[in-house]
């Protein structure tokens, strides 16, 4: 899914525990969004696309490197490490992670058909391939409607607690957030 999706649902993750704070929801959103970074590769794939020795670490490592067990487990203790509830903000960023997994695993179909499999015991061994016959494409309506489902809920947690997901990276256009959301869904989250 999206980074946008990733982040939303992360977010929204987060939330589940309200006790968590500001710094907190920050990590475990990191977390949930994190296994992407394995698709950096991309770039120098596409600058080297037409030269002598062209590289293929996009194709070759995106959903390897990020999106396997040690990657969830290793991001989930420096979660803990930097959080003062180090069992639930662990806790938390594991599940947040694994559910980018999960939406990677069913709606992350390239255009070209591709369901770019997961190695999820890597480095261990590559013999556990996560694929899902039935994945839809990054841009099928299911993908468009858990987007707009999540933004949904988003603005309504955010009409309500006054703290939208742009906390910590930009807390002025956060703010701005809370408003809109306190004037569109204000009504519907008890505002
Ligand atoms: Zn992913």
């Amino acid at each position: 899914m999206s980074p946008l999706t990733h982040a939303l649902l992360s977010w929204l993750t987060a939330n589940s525990a309200p006790s968590l704070t500001r710094r907190e929801r920050g990590l475990v959103t990191l977390a949930g969004v994190v296994p992407d970074l394995d698709a950096i590769g991309a770039i120098p794939q596409l600058l080297t696309a037409r030269s002598a020795h062209p590289v293929y670490w996009g194709s070759d490592l995106h959903h390897v490197l990020g999106h396997n067990l040690l990657a969830a487990a290793v991001t989930a203790g420096l979660v803990a490490w930097r959080a003062e509830r180090r069992v639930l903000a662990g806790a938390l960023a594991f599940a947040a992670f694994h559910l980018h997994l999960l939406c990677d695993l069913v709606g992350s179909r390239g255009g070209d058909g591709y369901t770019w499999p997961m190695a999820y015991l890597v480095p261990f061994t590559d013999r556990v391939q996560l694929e899902w016959s039935g994945q839809w494409q990054l841009d099928a309506w299911p993908n468009v409607a858990i987007t707009a489902a999540a933004i949904v809920v988003t603005l309504v947690l955010a009409a309500r607690r006054g703290f939208g997901p742009l906390e910590v990276l930009w807390p002025a256009a956060d703010h701005a957030v809370v408003e809109v959301a306190r004037r569109r869904v204000g009504r519907f989250a008890g505002r």
